[in-house]
């Protein structure tokens, strides 16, 4: 539960101008009001609009089930803020509940006995970004909102599970086929996105017809769809899915990660880091080398190609060493770029802002 502006004006609000409150006299309130109700009132209260503001506070703050986020702005459209009396009330002291309240450099270990960390790509990327962003989203557990981009990606890589699935076992797949099981692997949106979903549902159709349309020869040299791993790596257990795995024209095995955007705004993803992990993560699991690594753009249909040799593979040891030793020392400095941008927090991150203003960041 995240109770934003806990500032005066804002908590408690100031009366409207013209609204006249009052307060039942104490000897009245039996002959207006049920008398247990009147007996559970209590003593004299100052203000009632007051009391009635402190009263939604308190319900706003009841409400959390996990964790309440009270947040504090210094500044609202540039004026000044208080901070809310009602912040006193409760015995916080400003100072307690100043941002950056995280520990981010210090050298505290987790406690012994904590469970290993669990790491998927997507964490680790979040981590490589920003370690504060990491934070919030797989060690404190705050949720984003699912966009409809997301929902989109994840119809596209279900339909493509199908055909990968049906032409390793031998099944012809063409573009009739391909479209039919896009149609049964669509995720609705809901109705409030009737629009949204239309456009996507043709986009993702066109993606999915040039992709068969280019690649049904590859067909024959599937070898795995959605390759699921974990892998052992000491202090974290690494787990993910491989979105394709075949056999590589030169030799070897490729491996295949699709990705529903084209090139604009992909190196917010990582892309190379994460086919090179999972070439490190599934090596293992493969009855060949793997001699190729590929990113496949949907959008626009374009392939990225990397090398894997020793010096990736040492280069990817590297940055999950760097990740994991990161976490256990708890160590979740913020890192604002040009990423902040797309990040869920950004409104809510007091250094999302210095990176929109470099010479704030410098200051
Ligand atoms: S807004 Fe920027 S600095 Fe803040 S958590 Fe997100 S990525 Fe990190």
């Amino acid at each position: 539960m995240i109770v934003p502006s806990v500032v005066e004006g804002r908590r408690p609000k100031p009366a409207r101008r013209g609204v006249v409150t009052y307060r039942i006299p104490d000897e009245l309130a039996p002959l207006v009001m049920p008398p247990e109700i009147a007996a559970r009132r209590q003593p004299a209260e100052d203000d009632p609009h007051l009391a009635d503001q402190r009263r939604l506070f308190y319900v706003a703050m009841t409400r959390a089930r996990d964790l309440v986020i009270l947040s504090v702005p210094e500044r609202i459209r540039k004026q000044r803020c208080k901070p809310s009396r009602f912040l006193s009330e409760m015995g916080l002291e400003l100072k307690e509940l100043r941002i950056p309240s995280y520990r981010i450099d210090g050298p505290e270990r987790r406690a012994p006995g904590t469970p290993r960390v669990h790491l998927t790509f997507s964490a680790i990327n979040a981590y490589l970004t920003c370690p504060l962003r990491y934070r919030l989203l797989y060690e404190d557990g705050l949720s984003v909102p699912t966009w409809y981009f997301v929902q989109f990606g994840a119809s596209l890589h279900r339909t493509l599970e199908a055909i990968h699935r049906r032409a390793f076992a031998g099944e012809p797949v063409d573009e009739a086929t391909a479209l039919a099981l896009f149609e049964e692997c669509w995720v609705p949106f809901g109705p409030r996105s009737a629009d949204a979903e239309q456009r996507l549902k043709e986009t993702g159709r066109a993606y999915i017809a040039r992709y068969v349309r280019e690649y049904a020869t590859s067909f024959p040299r599937v070898r795995r769809a959605e390759l699921t791993f974990s892998y052992d790596a000491g202090d974290a257990l690494l787990s993910g899915r491989v979105d394709l795995v075949r056999q590589a024209e030169g030799g070897g095995l490729e491996i295949v990660d699709f990705k529903t955007r084209a090139h604009g705004g992909l190196e917010l993803t990582n892309a190379r880091l994460q086919v090179e992990l999972y070439a490190f993560t599934c090596e293992n699991l493969l009855d060949d080398k793997v001699s190729r690594l590929t990113v496949h753009l949907l959008a626009d249909g374009d392939t990225l190609d990397f090398p894997w040799n020793s010096q990736a593979r040492q280069h990817v040891r590297h940055r999950l060493d760097e990740v994991i030793a990161g976490i256990a020392n708890r160590q979740f400095a913020p890192n604002p770029g040009p990423h902040c941008q797309a990040c869920d927090f950004r409104r809510l991150c007091p250094y999302a802002s210095r990176a929109a203003h470099p010479e704030q960041a410098e200051a």
